[in-house]
């Protein structure tokens, strides 16, 4: 592909070096009051969450404390205690977005501390929204139906009440933050920027010095964050993901302190490559659809897959299809393709 920008340059490189040797990375002075702290993510490839605590004098603001385990829990306490933080002085919690790995552990922390939550403006907590979770799981069944998902898979690929309701049980927000919010902690101030597409909410957070930008999962330096239509169809995430990953690019000076993996400059370059990746992919989804593929199911099934296609079980079932659907959702939008049955647009 072409581009203007150089390629990425790996700032974390003893983060970089860690994630090669498979260990943890270290706890991270990144800038004076911002701390990088990895937060283990159990039984999943991203193998932890970067945590930025951001400290000064009077606060104490913790960006995606991570997954909720015991682990996880204890070395985020140990962090703050080595930054003369304890438990109850924590002041606020930001999520750059609602999924376990970010906001998991904020109801925990919260609970301790009185600390308020804060969450993207847009941020639809449509997982609790919700009445009735088997009702929901039953809806979500027959929408894999729809979607072509063999009888026999879509209890597989389907929300199941259990899945739901551990959802639930995140923190609700006392906060929410947009384009034009800010926050100041740490002897910066943060601008808040709002780029759905990983999610309806997610959103970065600029430091005004032009130093650092907290990305979450919005831009990683190794892979393709997933963008997937969720249980309650967003109407077309991949565009919104395309529109947030231009608005992000020409910030090439910020150091990029994202969520997963490490720290790097470049955010230009890596956002093109990744609408590169995202434009390689629809003309694949476009061509199987040009075959004949009657369903979001055939549809990835006859894609390629890193590690095949037969490889894909549980929650990479589920993301696989929901994927596809994004793609498809994108190409109908884009008046490329008239879509498959089962993906309507009021979905
Ligand atoms: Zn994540």
């Amino acid at each position: 592909m072409q581009t203007d920008a150089p390629a990425i340059t790996i700032t974390g490189t003893a983060q970089k070096e860690a994630w090669q040797r498979r260990v943890m990375p270290p706890i991270e002075l990144v800038a004076p009051g911002v701390n990088s702290v990895p937060v283990v993510f159990p039984d999943n490839p991203m193998r932890y969450t970067l945590s930025y605590v951001l400290v000064d004098g009077n606060e104490c603001v913790v960006v995606d404390p991570g997954f909720d385990s015991e682990e996880g829990h204890r070395q985020l306490l140990s962090a703050l205690a080595d930054l003369g933080v304890g438990p109850g002085e924590i002041t606020g919690i930001v999520a750059t977005h609602f999924h376990t790995d970010h906001l998991g552990m904020a109801a925990r922390l919260a609970r301790g501390s009185g600390a308020w939550v804060a969450l993207g403006r847009q941020e639809r907590r449509h997982i609790s929204a919700f009445e009735d979770a088997h009702e929901e799981s039953a809806l979500d069944q027959s929408r894999m139906l729809g979607w072509g998902v063999p009888h026999g898979r879509v209890a597989e690929a389907a929300m199941t009440p259990e899945g739901l309701l551990h959802m639930r049980q995140l923190a609700d927000p006392d906060r929410r933050l947009g384009d034009g919010d800010s926050l100041s902690v740490a002897g910066r101030t943060w601008r808040i920027m709002e780029t759905p597409g990983h999610t309806p909410g997610h959103i970065c957070l600029w430091d005004d010095n032009g130093e650092l930008v907290l990305s979450g999962d919005h831009i990683l330096p190794r892979i393709s964050p997933n963008v997937s239509l969720e249980i309650r169809g967003d109407t077309d995430p991949l565009r919104q993901n395309i529109a947030s990953l231009r608005r992000i690019a020409g910030n090439d000076h910020y150091e990029v302190c994202p969520a997963h993996e490490y720290r790097f400059r470049g955010v230009g370059h890596r956002a093109r490559v990744l609408e590169e990746h995202i434009a390689e992919r629809s003309r694949e989804v476009l061509h199987v659809l040009g075959k004949g593929a009657p369903t979001v199911h055939e549809v990835a099934r006859r894609l390629t897959w890193s590690r095949g296609w037969e490889s894909l079980g549980q929650l990479q079932f589920r993301l696989a299809l929901s994927e596809t659907a994004a793609h498809i959702r994108y190409l109908v939008t884009s008046g490329a393709h008239a879509g498959v049955p089962g993906l309507v647009l009021a979905d």
